[in-house]
């Protein structure tokens, strides 16, 4: 049998009686060893780590980094309620958002910590009057991702205050009377580690700039590696540097700084799957291609239409019939009418067909997508061609699998809608 991470034959057949398929499976263990991971970053004075929830914000999900001891970075006032209605503490939770809602001033009042993310933010919220200390976001200048589309810093990225607006930033918070006590930097996902050392180095320059100051957030972006070929970042080795500089820091201006990072990727990228059924396979001869269809595509797992990324796929035939099949190339499709709909893109290049030396797959066999726990349910076409919303389902860490997200049903796919 194909190497499955955490589930093994009698769970596939077991999901797709119970729960249907496309299903998401998640698995505790990883999820649980992965936040613990976290917690042993390296830091110098004192150290709190986030989980981007934005990667995968399912209730089951957060409970467990709520119980693993994690805080949360939200993305949007919305992440907020969802992590306030799964157990969050406000207090616990901070909001870097594009989009400032005016509804956030209820939420600050309660605790909710804000990363101002624009000048035009630090208007906005200086203007409610209330009271809290704020972070302040900045684009360092230099930015590092997987790909141009994962790489938030940088002039060509809109995230952060930018770099040259400091003066700004610091005349519109005196003016406003807010107290700068954070400041935070992320510069994309899928980072150099190289990269994300220098930028934790420079954002120290910010820090030096507010001497009421006392945290540091690095963002997250830690890298990690879902095929053989992929280097994952080394928690600890980056974790060594910054607690260097950190302690260069303090010696210098007697400042001890905490330090908060806050991944998504890193706590659920390989803690989950996605099975799948092949219910078709068309042929297009000698010059063309195998191509593998899948009962899921791009309404469950957008990233490799997105970025040409690449996940594990693995065919897998019922047991018995395991020795009689070959290995052949075949290119694996999503269900919907769009020829983006492609699980098997070229590295990088999302409009270029890359077969795969895989298992020859029948109609009937599960096709599970693996390392799909970031960025995946999170981030769909949900809906296009009007395909429900998939499952969502937990390993528990005895065994056990439990529903944790229903499939969408036919009449909430339209419930929204109204004839005039
Ligand atoms: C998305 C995001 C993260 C998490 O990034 P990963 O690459 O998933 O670790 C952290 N901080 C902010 C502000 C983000 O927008």
């Amino acid at each position: 049998m194909t190497n499955l991470q955490f589930l093994t034959h009698e769970d596939l057949e077991q999901i797709r009686m119970e729960f249907g398929t496309p299903s998401f499976v998640y698995d505790e263990n990883t999820l649980r060893n992965k936040a613990q991971a976290l917690q042993a970053f390296p830091h110098a004075f004192g150290f709190f780590p986030r989980y981007a929830m934005k990667a995968a914000p399912t209730a089951a999900v957060l409970r467990i980094f709520n119980e693993a001891g994690l805080g949360i970075d939200a993305s949007s006032i919305f992440e907020v309620e969802r992590a306030v209605r799964s157990g969050f503490g406000t207090e616990s939770i901070s909001l870097s958002t594009q989009e400032l809602a005016d509804d956030f001033r209820y939420w600050a009042q309660d605790g909710v910590k804000i990363n101002l993310c624009s000048l035009n933010q630090i208007q906005k919220f200086g203007s409610w009057k209330v009271g809290e200390p704020v972070g302040l976001r900045f684009n360092p200048g230099t930015g590092s991702g997987g790909t141009n589309r994962t790489n938030v810093g940088g002039p060509s990225s809109s995230f952060g205050i930018w770099k040259d607006d400091l003066e700004k930033a610091r005349e519109l918070c005196d003016q406003f009377d807010l107290q700068v006590e954070r400041i935070h930097t992320h510069i994309g996902s899928g980072s150099d580690p190289e990269v994300w050392k220098n930028v934790a180095g420079m954002s120290l320059d910010l820090v030096r700039a507010f001497p009421s100051v006392h945290t540091l957030n690095l963002g997250g972006g830690f890298k990690v590696a879902r095929m053989p070929d992929e280097v994952a970042t080394d928690l600890q080795e980056i974790g060594e540097s910054v607690k260097t500089i950190f302690e260069d820091f303090a010696r210098d201006t007697g400042r001890e700084l905490k330090l908060e990072v806050e991944p998504g990727t890193f706590l659920v990228a390989h803690a989950c799957c996605l099975v799948s059924s092949i219910q078709d396979i068309t042929d297009t001869g000698t010059d063309g291609y195998r191509f593998i269809k899948l009962d899921a595509g791009m309404t469950e797992v957008l990233r490799p239409s997105l970025y040409g990324a690449q996940h594990p796929i693995h065919i897998v035939p019922e047991p018995e019939q395991l020795s009689s099949r070959k290995t052949v190339e075949q290119v694996v499709v999503g269900h919907c009418c769009e020829s983006g709909d492609l699980l098997t893109p070229a590295p990088g290049d999302p409009e270029e067909l890359a077969p795969r030396k895989m298992i020859e797959g029948e109609v009937g066999d599960f096709c599970v997508i693996d390392s799909v726990g970031a960025y995946c349910s999170s981030m769909t076409t949900k809906n296009y061609n009007s395909f429900p919303e998939a499952a969502e389902v937990l390993k528990k860490k005895e065994g056990n699998l439990a529903l944790i997200r229903k499939r969408q049903t036919f009449e909430q796919l339209i419930e929204n809608e109204v004839v005039p």
